[in-house]
């Protein structure tokens, strides 16, 4: 496996890859890596024939009261996973190689960005489009591969490439989850043993919404009101949200029908870690 860190470098790369034909995957993460993350590795892997992994921590999406600093860091830990789940070319750009002095300019992807996380970090979505065209400049990839972990994010990314008429096909790989159904995510190392029992209720509201789904309740508030008890059974939880939506353009309708395909989503802070999760269901 190659580790590159200039932009340029890996694009003389690609371009030589381009030529001969093959096809090029990117798996953009911010590292500290887990079997999510070398989910997405082994699919590209999979179905292309090269593989880059990008690991950059980006500023930009990170608000000023959150983690960026604390965000954790090991890029040999890395470096281990993603050679062991198929990547070739691991892409670690500093920050001033993707923010040069003076970088003054940002993608703002409407819509689908105004609810739910977009509500609770004003900026995020604003910073996530912009280091992912950057990177799709960088890795000029065929196929891009996004966790449905972050539901909304791969709904923003969608939209970026629609809109901007990006060639890149986007593929949404199932989020990986404990054996206790914690999802997996490089922040649950901030958990303590209580904060991981307290957060399992996450998944376990999920469920409950969903066998009520599945059961024949069509009223999208009783949903919501029931994910919010079972997250209230958490000691000193804060619930950004807690809210059932269509899957494809966040829709909120009284009464979901028949065949619609419903996003659960929640985003609550388990001491003083913010988790999200979600849940795909098909009304039948
Ligand atoms: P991150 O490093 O957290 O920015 O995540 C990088 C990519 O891995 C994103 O597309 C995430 O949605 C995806 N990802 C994170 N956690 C998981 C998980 N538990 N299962 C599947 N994909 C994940």
């Amino acid at each position: 496996m190659q580790i590159i860190t200039s932009i340029r470098e890996l694009q003389q790369i690609v371009d030589d890859k381009r030529i001969s034909k093959k096809r090029i995957a990117l798996v953009p993460t911010m590292g500290f890596l887990h079997d999510g993350h070398a989910s997405l590795i082994r699919e590209a892997r999979a179905e292309n024939d090269i593989v880059i992994t990008s690991i950059f921590v980006n500023p930009t999406q990170f608000a000023p009261n959150e983690d960026f600093a604390k965000y954790p860091r090991s890029i040999e830990h890395d470096t281990k996973v993603a050679e062991e789940a198929g990547c070739d070319i691991l892409f670690t750009p500093i920050v001033e190689e993707i923010y040069p002095d003076g970088f003054n300019t940002s993608v703002k992807v409407g819509g689908v960005t105004e609810k739910f996380d977009g509500v609770f970090r004003p900026t995020h979505f604003e910073g996530v489009a912009t280091v992912v065209l950057k990177l799709f400049n960088a890795a000029k990839p065929h196929r891009a591969y996004f966790g449905q972990k972050d539901f909304q994010q791969t709904l923003v990314i969608k939209k970026l490439v629609r809109v901007l008429n990006w060639d890149i096909e986007i593929v949404i790989v199932p989020t990986k989850r404990e054996a206790s159904g914690l999802a997996m995510s490089s922040r649950n190392v901030y958990l303590s043993e209580e904060n991981k029992t307290h957060a399992l209720k996450l998944f376990k509201a999920l469920k409950n919404a969903e066998e009520m789904l599945l059961k024949g309740e069509t009223r999208r508030l009783k949903i919501n009101s029931a994910m919010e008890s079972v997250l209230k059974e958490i000691p000193d939880v804060k619930i950004d949200y807690a809210a059932a939506a269509s899957s494809d353009d966040f829709d909120e309708p009284e009464i979901f029908k028949s065949g619609d395909e419903i996003i659960l989503l929640i985003a609550a802070r388990v001491g003083t870690t913010r988790l999200i999760d979600n849940l795909l269901v098909k009304i039948p």
